[in-house]
């Protein structure tokens, strides 16, 4: 049994990237824990009440890939780099030593929104391979649907054919957060590039992950 962090920069992120793959850890029994880093929402709407709608969508959303493990750390939206790395790395090296994961998923550098670019650096920092916390754990970079600044380049791939179905059902908790195809975050967007990565890996349907570190 693994235990496994999932690094989110907004709610809805641990389901775009690593939906299918945190289904199969579960469903192989391992222990999967999702941070979510910032609220998601303030930079989006003037309503507080979308705080909690989005939260609710977080649990339902992860109750459905198998984990009830959440924590959400509310930093502000959109506005991780004014927050600055040194309190993104406090929070995130906090769930480090509560969660002490074999296994981390975070976003990958190559995403155009900055709070990904700011997670994916934090992640550096907490997942350094001489922290007691981490020793010979592995460090797995996932995309989301969302815009690119350099491209995405998979090197390791989850199959996730018998998981894609539980992914989009998951991402339908988040019903505020549905768009319409050609949308990047529309249901169509999210199988088709679940359909690319499979192409790339020989399989159906996959999630497709930049190698940080694997230790054997
Ligand atoms: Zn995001």
């Amino acid at each position: 049994m693994k235990h496994v962090l999932v690094f989110a920069p907004h709610p809805d992120d641990e389901v775009l990237g690593v939906g299918g793959t945190i289904a199969k850890h579960t469903d192989n029994g391992d222990v999967v824990s999702v941070v979510v880093i910032s609220e998601g929402v303030s930079a989006q709407y003037d309503n507080p009440q979308m705080l909690q709608v989005r939260r609710d969508a977080c649990k339902k959303a992860c109750e459905i890939l198998g984990t009830k493990n959440i924590r959400f750390f509310d930093l502000p939206d959109a506005r991780l780099m004014e927050t600055g790395l040194v309190e993104i790395t406090a929070v995130m090296s906090k769930a480090m030593q509560e969660f002490k994961p074999d296994v981390v998923y975070a976003p990958d550098i190559s995403e155009l929104h900055m709070d990904h670019r700011f997670v994916y650096e934090a992640t550096q920092v907490v997942t350094r391979p001489y922290l007691d916390v981490f020793k010979k754990g592995t460090v797995l970079f996932y995309e989301t649907s969302s815009m690119k600044q350099v491209p995405f380049q998979a090197k390791y791939y989850v199959d996730i054919t018998t998981y894609i179905d539980l992914k989009v059902k998951a991402f339908n908790a988040y019903d505020s957060e549905i768009e319409q195809f050609p949308h990047p975050r529309s249901i169509e967007a999210i199988r088709t590039l679940a359909k690319m990565r499979g192409a790339e890996a020989g399989t159906q349907f996959a999630e497709g992950f930049v190698v940080g570190r694997i230790v054997v």
